[in-house]
């Protein structure tokens, strides 16, 4: 089991005020290319060098290479042997059908079994998912943009998760659905719409109605898509 950083975590050297913890040097490193892949400023597709990564974040190889070891198990990166990392292709127009094609079969039946299961704890800890992505707090938009796909990633993982069905919640899982879909587009507008469509997901939670959840789960779903498939065009 991981603890938590200790208060030390984030105490300065006195020579240059640079993060000397290992651990927090390694997320930030992560933190840094994760937003550059999912704002496209990494294109998908493209080579990734370490060494122009060591040179831009001017850290050394270590943390980079930890940082792209993480990103190729969420799917984001790619290490092709002899040739070295590059950035997960974008995904296929058929591929986008069919990964909807399944969030629309398993999403809403799932929503409506959280709905069914709904206590106190789990839609504090739904608001709470919910409640870190409605925060428009930061000046790095591309920041902002990769940690919404984050959230919202936790967000539908956690309502797999109270919906009781984890073969149902690995699979979706396992897609790294929010990754790849909010690569399609970086726009304000994918963020700002489904803000309120997660606000009716809640609501319907909030009054433990089955039926209105899973209602609210397929609008989402079907919308999502819309916003997305623009990017096919
Ligand atoms: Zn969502």
């Amino acid at each position: 089991m991981q603890t938590a950083n200790s208060p030390d975590t984030a105490e300065m050297s006195a020579a240059g005020g640079r993060i000397q913890r290992s651990n927090s040097l390694a997320e930030n490193v992560y933190e840094a290319i994760f937003a550059q892949l999912m704002a496209l400023k990494i294109a998908p597709g493209s080579r990734i060098t370490v060494d122009n990564l060591v040179k831009e974040l001017d850290v050394s190889h270590t943390p980079i290479r930890e940082a792209l070891g993480r990103l190729e198990g969420e799917g984001l990166v790619l290490k092709t042997h002899l040739i070295g990392y590059r950035a997960a292709p974008q995904i296929t127009r058929r591929r986008f059908d069919e990964l909807y094609e399944m969030r629309l079969l398993l999403e809403p039946h799932a929503a409506a079994k959280a709905a069914a299961a709904m206590d106190e704890a789990k839609l504090n800890t739904l608001l709470a998912a919910a409640g870190v992505m409605s925060r428009r707090e930061g000046k790095d938009d591309r920041l902002r943009y990769s940690n919404f796909a984050r959230q919202d990633a936790i967000f539908h993982d956690k309502i797999m998760e109270f919906s009781e069905n984890e073969l149902i919640r690995q699979t979706l899982s396992h897609q790294h659905t929010h990754f790849h879909i909010f690569r399609l587009m970086y726009h304000s507008r994918v963020t700002e719409e489904a803000l309120d469509e997660h606000e009716a997901i809640l609501a319907a939670f909030g009054s433990a109605d089955p039926d209105a959840a899973q209602e609210a789960m397929r609008v989402h779903i079907e919308h999502s898509r819309d916003r997305l498939l623009p990017a096919f065009d």
